[in-house]
């Protein structure tokens, strides 16, 4: 996808302040922080929502929630705790439409999420 920013950073065109990558992912840092850590997980591939999830896609999520765990490694949050958040659509306030996993952590989180 030529047009999507986050395929823009996968391809190197832009380049975001990257916390953790591999084959699968590439993790860097929200430009619009909401907590002291915010990092976005997104696979290299375009996959646009949630509903765009194929059965063949179920490791590629994994990969996901793997890297998220070593990003809330690397920033001290394992143990004190931290959130993981995947916004789908227009209700939930997905506004760049390649699937990401946002991991938000240090500080206290709130329940239920506004
Ligand atoms: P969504 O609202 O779709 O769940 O999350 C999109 C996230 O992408 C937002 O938290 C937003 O701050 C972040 N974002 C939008 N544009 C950029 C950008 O150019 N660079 C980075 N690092 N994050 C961005
Ligand atoms: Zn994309």
């Amino acid at each position: 996808m030529t047009d999507c920013l986050f395929c823009k950073m996968v391809a190197g065109e832009i380049r975001p302040d990257v916390v953790y990558e591999d084959d699968a992912v590439l993790a860097f840092r929200d430009i619009n922080p909401q907590a002291p850590t915010h990092v976005l997980v997104v696979p290299r591939t375009h996959i646009a929502t949630i509903n765009d999830l194929e059965p063949s896609h179920a490791e590629l999520v994994g990969r996901l929630y793997l890297a998220a765990r070593e990003v809330a490694r690397r920033e001290g949050l394992a143990e004190r705790g931290y959130r993981t958040v995947m916004n789908c659509n227009a209700e939930a306030g997905q506004t760049v439409f390649h699937l990401h996993l946002h991991v938000l952590g240090g500080r206290p989180m709130k329940w239920p999420p506004g």
